[in-house]
């Protein structure tokens, strides 16, 4: 079985590239296109990551990060934001709603593999963990130096 991911992005010509690149790198790509829809799309299949657009129209894409991290089922999920905000007060306000890494538009495939593979492997560490004893997120990017 393939790791789904999930792409949420309003923006068809981003969502429809990003879910292309997904499947090229041997991913199932799941798509949603507002908040709605992002929620639904987890409730349905939970995926093993969520690259995010911030700007949903006038929605807050950053509501579905801090969904996550409030859901004890879903909190380790990786979230990678995917922003034309590159501003630091947008840094900061995404990495404060809980994303795990923030990648500026235009795309750099490469930035996005190496996070995307970086966070799969931190969550694995802590479903691995979790398993004996409960763990965060934080001291599990400790163990990352020994493990990973
Ligand atoms: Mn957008």
């Amino acid at each position: 079985m393939r790791t789904r991911i999930l792409v949420v992005e309003d923006n068809e010509f981003s969502r429809e590239m990003l879910c292309d690149w997904l499947e090229l790198q041997g991913y199932e790509a799941d798509s949603a296109t507002c908040l709605a829809e992002a929620f639904r799309a987890i409730e349905n299949a939970r995926p093993a990551a969520v690259l995010l657009d911030i700007q949903l129209g006038a929605e807050d894409g950053l509501r579905v990060a801090t969904w996550l991290r409030n859901e004890q089922k879903l909190r380790h999920t990786p979230v990678i934001a995917v922003t034309a905000h590159a501003m630091v007060t947008q840094q900061e306000r995404i990495m404060r709603a809980g994303c795990n890494a923030c990648i500026s538009k235009p795309v750099d495939f490469d930035s996005l593999k190496e996070q995307l593979n970086r966070w799969l492997r931190v969550a694995a560490v802590v479903e691995a963990d979790s398993k004996c004893s409960r763990v965060t997120l934080e001291s599990a990017i400790g163990l990352k130096e020994r493990s990973l």
